[in-house]
């Protein structure tokens, strides 16, 4: 089974969250911590974020320092392995352009299938924190588009440079991406559609969406995305504001907006707890809204927010 008959296989909306790999040196006990707080709702998947290396600087001594590249939170393939083995749930690592050449992704896919994970989600990733604008990694892919190629020649049984697989296994099936406020660098969201209708007819089994605060700037999305042939499942990420630091970081960093209601909630917070309490009384409504139009799946964003995921989940679920 993948997330695919996963979702289609249920009548009600499933449940679905995303993790990050831990901080390099940090262990893997926090991560088994957030799974135990919201196993009990029965995830139908878990997401595994990957993470691409950053150059950073540091201080060699005399005055001079000395640029390094460091990946600060690598293990993407080895987490989701250690997931499906401890919980036996069903795992969704993340496969990136960003950070990688094509040989480091074909050595991913094949990792991942002698663990017998068939699932990816497939992604871009964003451009290193020092770059203007997104640069490929050697001869890796300036788009999600053309990494679901190399994905898909591998299903079809080649390796990058064209040689034949001897024994293929089985293939992935994989998400992607997409944003019902449109993508940062789209010019519109009519040219960010296209790119989602292209990855729907390039093998992407269905879509998750970046997350957002605005139920209707989803419906609207998905009604758009029928018009124009889109057929695959569109699934709504949700993360419930838990700061008072979110008002700002919030919409700079994700390109969403908040809705005028939500933000003056927020700013008549004095304290995070407050501002926890406002982002689950919101997230519950949002949450209800999407299952009474037969979302397939609700995907929770976890980072800073595993507690009020777990009040939301008791809730709606
Ligand atoms: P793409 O689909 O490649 O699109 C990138 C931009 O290029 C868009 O503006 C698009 O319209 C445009 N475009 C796409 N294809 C073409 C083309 N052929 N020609 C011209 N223009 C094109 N980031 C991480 O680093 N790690 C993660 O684990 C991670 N997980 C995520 C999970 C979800 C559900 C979401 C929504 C985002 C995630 N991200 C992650 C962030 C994501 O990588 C960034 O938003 C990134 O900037 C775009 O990724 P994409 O796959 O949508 O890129």
């Amino acid at each position: 089974m993948n997330v695919i008959d996963l979702i289609n296989s249920r009548e009600s909306s499933a449940f679905s969250f995303e993790v990050l790999p831990p901080l390099k040196g940090t262990g893997i006990e926090k991560l088994f911590c957030t799974i135990e707080q919201l196993k009990e709702f029965s995830p139908a998947y878990i997401n595994i974020t990957t993470h691409r290396s950053e150059y950073i600087y540091r201080e060699v001594g005399d005055g001079m320092m000395q640029r390094m590249r460091i990946r600060r939170r690598p293990g993407t393939v080895a987490v989701a392995a250690a997931i499906q083995n401890k919980y036996g749930i069903h795992v969704v690592p993340h496969v990136l352009c960003s950070g990688f050449t094509r040989e480091d992704i074909e050595y991913m896919l094949l990792d991942l299938q002698f663990l017998g994970i068939s699932d990816l989600l497939v992604l871009r990733g964003d451009k290193a924190r020092d770059a203007s604008s997104f640069q490929p990694t050697g001869d890796g892919y300036s788009y999600a588009t053309e990494l679901m190629e190399q994905i898909n020649r591998f299903n079809a049984g080649f390796f990058v440079d064209d040689t034949q697989i001897k024994v293929p296994g089985e293939p992935f099936s994989y998400g992607v991406a997409c944003y019902p406020e449109k993508h940062e660098e789209s010019a519109n969201l009519e040219s960010d559609l296209q790119i989602l209708k292209r990855k729907a007819d390039g093998g992407a089994a269905y879509a998750v969406t970046q997350l957002f605060y605005d139920n209707e700037k989803y419906f609207s999305f998905v009604r758009r995305a029928r018009e124009m042939g889109i057929t695959i499942p569109i699934i709504p990420g949700i993360k419930p504001l838990s700061k008072l630091s979110q008002l700002t970081m919030v919409p700079k960093t994700f390109h969403c907006d908040l809705p005028q209601p939500l933000a003056e909630a927020v700013r008549a917070c004095r304290t995070d707890e407050e501002v926890k309490h406002v982002g689950i009384e919101w997230a519950v409504e949002q949450c209800r809204e999407l299952m009474n139009h037969k979302v397939p799946s609700i995907h929770f964003y976890t980072v800073s927010a595993v507690e009020s995921i777990r009040e939301i989940a008791k809730r709606i679920y």
